[in-house]
Order: C-alpha cells, then sequence, then structure tokens
C-alpha cells in the first residue's frame, strides 16, 4: 500500500527534513554549547540506513527532502547519500532534493551536489564582519563560507541566505547584508531565534529580535510588497521593489502557520518528530532494523503521521521561554 501520507488534519505529508548528523564543524552560540557531547557513531542511521528511511517516504508521496544536521557536509561519504536519492529525482518522485548547510565544506561539494541533482540551497550566515562571525560561530572562519558560496554559485546551485536575527548583534548589518545577497542575485531570509536546547549563559529572549521590527526596518529603505507565495512551512515572504529582491521571515515563535503545515523531521538516529515545537516523536530506527522488509518501517512511518499534532507550543508573549523543547536544532535538523 502506497497510499499518500494524510495526517489527521487533512495535511498530506510531502516534505521530509533530515538530519543526517549531530556534529558540526561551528559551534553557533544560538545552537550548541561549546563543548558538546555527540552521539556515538553506533547510534547513528547508517547512510544505507538513511537511503532506506528516505526511499520508504518517497515511496509514500514526500516530495522534497531538506537534507540538514548538524552540519551535513561534515558526515563521512555524505555524498554516496545524496548519489542514492538522484535515482528518485530521475524518476521523478522526488521533486526536489536540497541542503541546509554553513557553507564551510562547500567549496569541496558543491559540484558533486549539482551533479547528483541538487538545485538549490540554503547557507546560513549571520554577518559579514569577520570578526563578529568568528564571535557567532566560534569555530567558522567567515572566507572558507564566502569561498564556499563562490563555488556553490559557480557550479550553478541557486543559493539563499539564512540569517537569524539578534538583537544588537546583526541589526545593523540589515542593510548590508540586504545588498550583499542582491548583487549576488541571492534570495535572504530572516529567521527569529527559536528557544531550543538549553539557554545556559546565552540568554536567546535577550537576543531576541523580533521580525516585525525586522521588517519595520525594510520599510524605512524600501517600498515592500507582500507575496501570497507559501511554501507549507513558517517562512512568509516580500518583495523589496527597487532591487526586485525577495526577502523571508521566519517566525515560528509569533505566527500561526501550523494550519498548512507538510513536513516532519527525521534525526540522525531515525526518530521521527512530528512537530518541531512538540516532544512526541516515534523511533523509526527499531522497525527499520527488524526486517531488511519495509513493511514494519511503512506501518510506523503511518502510525506517527497519525498522531501528527495540530500546532505547536511556543510562545514568547510573556516574556518567558514557555511552550520551550530542550532539544537542540542541531539535533532535530532546523
Ligand atoms: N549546520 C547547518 C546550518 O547551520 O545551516 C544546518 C543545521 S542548522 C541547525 C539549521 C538552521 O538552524 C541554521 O540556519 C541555523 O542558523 C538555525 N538555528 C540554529 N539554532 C537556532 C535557534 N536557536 N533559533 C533559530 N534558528 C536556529
Ligand atoms: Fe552548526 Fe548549523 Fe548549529 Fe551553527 S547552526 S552550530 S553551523 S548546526
Amino acid at each position: 500500500m502506497n497510499a499518500p501520507l494524510i495526517d489527521p488534519f487533512a495535511r498530506a505529508i510531502t516534505y521530509l527534513r533530515v538530519s543526517v548528523t549531530d556534529r558540526c564543524d561551528f559551534r553557533c552560540v544560538y545552537c550548541m554549547s561549546e563543548n558538546m557531547t555527540f552521539l556515538p557513531k553506533a547510534e547513528l542511521l547508517t547512510l544505507e540506513e538513511l537511503d532506506r528511511m528516505c526511499s520508504s517516504f518517497v515511496r509514500l508521496g514526500v516530495q522534497k527532502l531538506r537534507i540538514t544536521g548538524g552540519e551535513p557536509l561534515v558526515r563521512r561519504d555524505i555524498m554516496t547519500f545524496f548519489r542514492s536519492m538522484t535515482r528518485h529525482l530521475e524518476a521523478g518522485a522526488l521533486k526536489e532534493l536540497t541542503l541546509t548547510t554553513n557553507g564551510s565544506q562547500l567549496e569541496r561539494f558543491a559540484a558533486d551536489l549539482a551533479d547528483a541533482g541538487v538545485r538549490r540551497i540554503n547557507v546560513s550566515l549571520d554577518t559579514l564582519d569577520d570578526a563578529k562571525f568568528a564571535q557567532i560561530t566560534r569555530w567558522g572562519r567567515l572566507l572558507q563560507v564566502l569561498r564556499g558560496i563562490d563555488a556553490a554559485q559557480a557550479a550553478g546551485l541557486r543559493v539563499k541566505i539564512n540569517a537569524v536575527a539578534l538583537k544588537g548583534f546583526n541589526e545593523d548589518e540589515l542593510p548590508r547584508l540586504t545588498e550583499w545577497c542582491a548583487e549576488r542575485d541571492m534570495d535572504l531570509t530572516w529567521i527569529e531565534v527559536m528557544p531550543m536546547g538549553d539557554l545556559g549563559n546565552e540568554d536567546r529572549l535577550d537576543q531576541y529580535w523580533s521580525l516585525k521590527d525586522v521588517r519595520r526596518r525594510y520599510e524605512d529603505h524600501y517600498t515592500v510588497t507582500d507575496l501570497a507565495e507559501r511554501t507549507g512551512g513558517p517562512a512568509r515572504y516580500v518583495r523589496l521593489e527597487e532591487t526586485g529582491q525577495k526577502i523571508g521571515f521566519i517566525t515560528p515563535l509569533t505566527h500561526n502557520f501550523c494550519e498548512s503545515c507538510n513536513r516532519v523531521r527525521l534525526t540522525c538516529t531515525g526518530e521521527l518528530y512530528m512537530c518541531l515545537g512538540q516532544e512526541d516523536m516515534a523511533d523509526l530506527r527499531a522497525p527499520l532494523r527488524a526486517s531488511a522488509d519495509d513493511s514494519a518501517l511503512d506501518d510506523a512511518i503511518r502510525a506517527a503521521i497519525a498522531r501528527k499534532p495540530k500546532g505547536h507550543d511556543f510562545d514568547y508573549s510573556r516574556q518567558q521561554v514557555a511552550g520551550q523543547v530542550s532539544r537542540h536544532m542541531s539535533h532535530t535538523g532546523g
């Protein structure tokens, strides 16, 4: 039975985000602590298991796969996995294979990604200032990422920049980042900082910069037109008439986008999260490993989708982090 995945609220699940590793070569302050303990390798799905898992979802109607992490391009032999997904693109079942990356390894992998059928990628970049880049990523080097973006564009990949909006950190860079993206024909999306993981010594409420304010900043400089375009996710888009540029706003905390949610998230250990803002998850690794035949896995996927909740519980409105979930973005994949 390959009937499509429809959840109890009549939403078709067509989009799977897959975290292929919890490891990363950066330690962004809003995402990880400096001393992370990563999962033992044996806990991770192997590349073959990731293939089986994703292939099952594609067979059940998933049309878009976004590969994320951790940093997906630091997983050893990850190109083997990308190449194995090419067959689903060629068969027409999969419409889009894409990834979200910090860009550090793109110089090495951009051409291979394009060869595997990747057409568009998201690169996370919060600042164009060397020192600030080092401060926010702790371990990253800006030049390496800029070279990676060059390589991606040279390979014909369409690049979108994702910047986390951080109060007092990149507020003043809004015009510069926007112009830089326009010059390079890249769209730009701002992400509201989310209360993921332990707040530790970086209190994310202090860094919280409302995207309503970000939008207002644009309105001071440009003619801003709302676009109807929706992706089934938390992003809203506007066009800047002066540059023709598309600017996105991802506001999972202040907007209710759940009614059009078409996505689920798979962790690198095979846990399926049905909602980014809820703790409920289904273990798909056990049914996957239980048999070489995919029927138990398919049943487990269907049972999980039947539990997809109507919406999430995030709420910043009372100046406390209500509905905070304890896992890190690097675990579920941003
Ligand atoms: N390492 C890759 C990268 O940085 O693009 C992929 C994984 S990362 C977890 C995916 C996205 O989540 C990045 O754009 C990152 O900026 C974002 N992110 C991480 N922690 C966040 C947080 N607390 N709030 C909002 N966005 C966050
Ligand atoms: Fe790594 Fe991406 Fe998290 Fe930064 S946001 S630490 S690059 S996983």
